[in-house]
């Protein structure tokens, strides 16, 4: 047979005015192997709640100072606070009394004299459901991260790219305020790839990423991995000015990053092409054009010699069908 301590190390705070009842809980749980911690009153659970993060709270209600319900509706507030179940055991059992736990934030309820063989499963129960929902929400949020996050290069995915430029498009559509998008593409990386094999083109794509994400200084502004060797940078409240004094920058910092490239046409090392397109987003509008946009002036850096950057010209020429750069 286990011990109880191999059994349960979970912490429980009892919260109670009254020692005899503070006592019989303590060697009631004890013996389950719990760990306990006693609070007197509703301010001393919360100081201990703080301290010592329990992993279950049972709660009287009526107490000294701050009653059991004041006290529960404060833990809520706390940040470990919505994570901990709270399970009120009280004498008092008309309706007004339960309904007043349940919306101060208890998980539950049950009333003295406390049938034991119940508290104990409740407690377990209890302990275990917030466990296992704490562990659904950080699964929950690496599986977002996952999907905001390029694998390879660590800045953000396409389907992150197209999330925030749609939010930051009808954002500066209604500031009336310029957005700005650089698209950039490598230089003959397919030769690169040819020559130095996948998994070196796959640490450049690295490095390049990591170049063009230090570039980037503001907050709001997002570098995406858009296609294989393609990299978006997106600029809220940034005038064509400013994004194509980035845009010059990013190509440079790709430069000087010398990596060699000996089949590149450009020069011996590895550097990219960027297309600059700004708008003040009108309502309603689409942003699909803007990034056509952005896609025409890097096609036009392409075929003006590489490692440099183009300005987006207002229209597309008649007949003009955008190609598509990399995989
Ligand atoms: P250009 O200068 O005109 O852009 O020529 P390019 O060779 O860079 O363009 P192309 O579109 O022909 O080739 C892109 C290459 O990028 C082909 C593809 O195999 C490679 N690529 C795309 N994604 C990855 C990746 O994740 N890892 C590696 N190693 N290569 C990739
Ligand atoms: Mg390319
Ligand atoms: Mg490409």
């Amino acid at each position: 047979m286990k011990t109880k301590f191999q059994q349960n190390q979970s912490l429980v705070l009892i919260v109670d005015d009254e020692p005899f009842i503070r006592t019989q809980l303590r060697l009631a749980l004890d013996r389950e192997g719990y760990q306990i911690a006693e609070a007197r009153n509703g301010i001393e659970a919360l100081i201990l709640f703080e301290k010592l993060r329990p992993q279950i709270v049972l709660m009287d209600a009526i107490m000294p100072g701050m009653d059991g319900f004041e006290c529960c509706m404060q833990l809520q507030s706390l940040e470990q606070g919505k994570y901990t179940p709270v399970l009120m055991i009280t004498g008092l059992e008309d309706q007004e009394s339960v309904d007043h736990a349940f919306d101060a934030g208890a998980i539950d309820y049950v009333t003295k004299p406390i049938h034991w063989p119940v508290l104990r499963q409740r407690v377990k129960r209890l302990i275990q459901q917030s466990q296992l929902q704490q562990q659904l929400e950080a699964a929950n949020q690496e599986l977002q991260r996952l999907v905001t996050i390029d694998g390879l290069t660590q800045v953000a995915s396409r389907r992150k790219f197209e999330e925030y430029f749609s939010q930051e498009w009808q954002r500066m559509a209604r500031d009336q305020l310029s957005l700005s998008l650089i698209l950039c593409d490598v230089d003959y990386f397919k030769s690169y790839n040819d020559t130095y094999g996948h998994r070196a083109g796959d640490r450049c794509l690295q490095k390049v990423a990591q170049a063009i994400k230090d570039s980037v200084k503001r907050p709001a502004d997002l570098v995406a991995r858009y296609g294989g060797e393609e990299f978006a940078v997106i600029l809220p409240k940034t005038e064509i000015q400013g994004a194509m004094i980035l845009a010059d920058k990013i190509c440079s910092v790709v430069r000087r990053l010398a990596i060699p490239h000996s089949n590149s046409q450009v020069s011996g090392y590895v550097t990219i092409s960027a297309g600059v397109a700004t708008d003040i987003p009108q309502p309603g509008s689409d942003f699909q054009d803007m990034i056509s946009a952005a896609d025409r002036a890097l096609y036009q850096a392409k075929i003006e010699g590489r490692d440099r950057f183009k300005k987006a010209t207002k229209q597309a020429p008649a007949n003009f069908s955008i190609p598509r750069w990399g995989a």
